[in-house]
């Protein structure tokens, strides 16, 4: 693939920005909120889009902003770049002068960092819009767990703002500053909630045992046996986790009491429906014949939380382009190991063609503590790369992005 080189005024123009952005950064940072949440964050985000002369919709799936620019050269096509907003419930311990000043909230995932890119992106695009068709930014709340990409997109999202392919990143304490990682096909797991509740008649465990049936010896054979759904029924070439994460059952003030019911719960993650169908059905499969053989009974919930973020071919190859047009193809690791970790923006990936890139901001100081903990903060010298991906994905996307002027 012929590289060329990001053009130098243009990188110039973007690291100019780097105060102003860094300010809104730690704004942002200082002032986090969880997700479906993010009053004020969105009207910041809308605010400083609207005052950069950008067209602004507030208020898609709750708190959802999405801005829109149109290129001045002819063009009829459209994509879409996705910022999340959302903070965690995590008590910030970073000590640092910008720290959370909403107790108990804190920016442990950088999507303070993402949303200041991706304005800044939009800074710049609008300074300097010399490509063809239609840009869509698209500022998402509650990506961790509380349903905003599902809710952008139920409230018509892509019909709202047609895009022919859309486009997330991700930054990665873990890889030092200035790399970039991703790869085709799957790339991040579909995390699911499971709870067994096996029901027997209890009794009295010293005096009468084989008058009961003993849910205690069955969860330990089903905790064992569930160590075989990813060692014998899933493909050695396939991927899966399962995890048990609590046991419930019986009372330490009267150990000599035999439960009536016991709760197992955990978690499961997958790439592909087939593993993932394959999961639930040899649990259930597990927990009742086994209760079945100890005379008890089960119950299974399996619930399917979000779904395995799968990057489609084509667009990771233009993300891979416009990384590398950035940064150096060295710089870029376009075959990057799995991620058990999740990411709402799989549903947007399953409505649009698109790509998720992860974006090293890492060596050296709080932005090598991992993500979601209490020391994190996300490195203000990365936000040039991440403006610069952005604008390069655009240059990729839609034709040159020239000098403005
Ligand atoms: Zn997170
Ligand atoms: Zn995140």
């Amino acid at each position: 693939m012929e590289i060329s080189r990001m053009d130098d005024a243009a990188l110039a123009r973007i690291k100019a920005l780097q105060p102003e952005l860094t300010a809104i950064r730690r704004d942002i940072h200082a002032h986090p909120e969880m997700g479906m949440e993010e009053v004020r964050t969105a009207a910041l985000v809308a605010e400083t889009l609207r005052g950069w002369g950008l067209e602004v919709t507030e208020g898609i799936g709750k708190y959802g902003v999405v801005a829109t620019l149109k290129g001045r050269r002819p063009g009829q096509r459209a994509i879409g770049l996705r910022a999340d907003m959302d903070a965690l419930a995590i008590e910030e311990a970073t000590g640092l002068p910008h720290a959370s000043a909403n107790k108990g909230v804190m920016h442990a995932c950088g999507h303070d960092g993402h949303t200041t890119m991706l304005l800044g992106a939009a800074r710049h695009l609008s300074q300097n819009p010399d490509f063809g068709g239609t840009v869509q930014f698209i500022f998402q709340p509650a990506e961790e767990g509380r349903g905003g990409a599902r809710a952008m997109l139920a409230d018509g999202l892509f019909d709202r703002f047609p895009v022919d392919s859309v486009y997330g990143l991700h930054n990665e304490p873990g890889l030092p500053l200035g790399q970039f990682a991703i790869r085709p096909g799957p790339a991040m797991a579909a995390g699911d909630r499971w709870v067994v509740t096996f029901r027997g008649t209890g009794g009295h465990g010293g005096a009468s045992p084989h008058l009961a049936t003993d849910v205690a010896v069955l969860q330990a054979q089903f905790v064992m046996a569930l160590q075989t759904v990813v060692a014998r029924n899933i493909a050695a070439v396939d991927a899966a986790v399962i995890s048990v994460g609590a046991i419930h059952g019986g009372s330490m003030a009267s150990t000599n009491v035999m439960p009536s019911e016991m709760v197992i719960g955990g978690t499961a993650r997958s790439y592909t429906t087939a593993v993932r169908d394959m999961m639930e059905r040899r649990m259930r499969e597990l927990a009742t014949g086994l209760a079945t053989s100890f005379g008890c009974t089960a119950e299974v919930f399996y619930g399917r939380h979000g779904e395995a973020l799968v990057n489609h071919a084509e667009q990771t190859q233009v993300a891979i382009a416009a990384a590398a047009t950035l940064a150096g193809a060295e710089k870029v690791e376009g075959n990057a190991p799995l991620i058990t970790g999740g990411e709402d923006f799989s549903l947007m990936l399953k409505a649009r063609p698109g790509a998720f890139m992860f974006m090293g901001i890492g060596a050296g100081g709080p932005s090598s503590e991992g993500l979601h903990t209490p020391t994190y903060d996300f490195n203000d010298d990365a936000i040039p790369l991440g403006v610069g991906y952005w604008v390069s994905l655009v240059e990729q996307e839609l034709g040159s992005v020239g000098d403005g002027a």
